[in-house]
């Protein structure tokens, strides 16, 4: 009688037994990738985390995964501007708002906004997938996203490229738009694919 205790486990076992039980039919729950994303998402999504990770390594002091907050996410962010390839024109630039200057400038390069949107929507998914609770989820905080409106409009301004919120068949003009510019950032620049948006939300 007195063996059934095994709802025990639960509290060293990650969620996911949990949610198998929930079979609620044909809703996305299962976590597992069992048909779901491609691996190109999944090596760039353990490549970034992987990065995150040396990157709060590298930190004086070192920052453990536990303590790690917005500030050190959004800290994160500003280093990677370091590797932009997105001119981003001040507003003194006399190309300021334009989409392809004539010359050169001396505005500093950035990440795009798409880029960063991206990276942190796979961090946000690697953090949980990686042990860490939905609520203490750095990537999914609001400065994270108050942040990101920032670049985007910022960016949107200086280049003079209108960043939709709905997706509509304007993303052609996107792409040529960021075709023109060298958008390689080391690892973390993939194509922008939609999986950024599940960040807004
Ligand atoms: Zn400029």
């Amino acid at each position: 009688m007195s063996s059934s205790k095994g709802k025990d486990i639960t509290q060293g076992s990650p969620k996911f037994s949990a949610s198998a039980s929930v079979s609620g039919g044909a809703g996305p729950v299962d976590p597992r990738p069992a048909q779901q994303p491609p691996s190109r998402y999944e090596s760039q999504k353990r490549r970034d985390w992987n990065t995150f990770g040396q990157y709060l390594r590298n930190q004086r002091p070192p920052v453990a995964l536990s303590q790690c907050n917005s500030n050190h996410v959004l800290d994160f962010l500003r280093y990677l501007d370091q590797f932009g390839k997105t001119k981003v024109h001040l507003q003194g630039c006399l190309f300021f708002g334009q989409v392809e200057p004539p010359g050169p400038c001396t505005c500093p390069l950035r990440q795009a906004w798409g880029s960063l949107d991206a990276l942190i929507g796979r961090l946000r998914a690697a953090y949980e997938e990686n042990g860490g609770l939905p609520e203490t989820n750095p990537f999914a905080s609001g400065a994270i996203r108050v942040y990101l409106r920032e670049v985007r409009d910022s960016q949107a301004k200086a280049r003079g490229i209108p960043y939709k919120k709905k997706k509509k068949k304007r993303n052609l003009i996107m792409k040529n738009a960021s075709n023109n510019l060298p958008m390689q950032i080391g690892n973390f620049i993939n194509h922008n694919s939609k999986v950024g948006f599940e960040v807004g939300s």
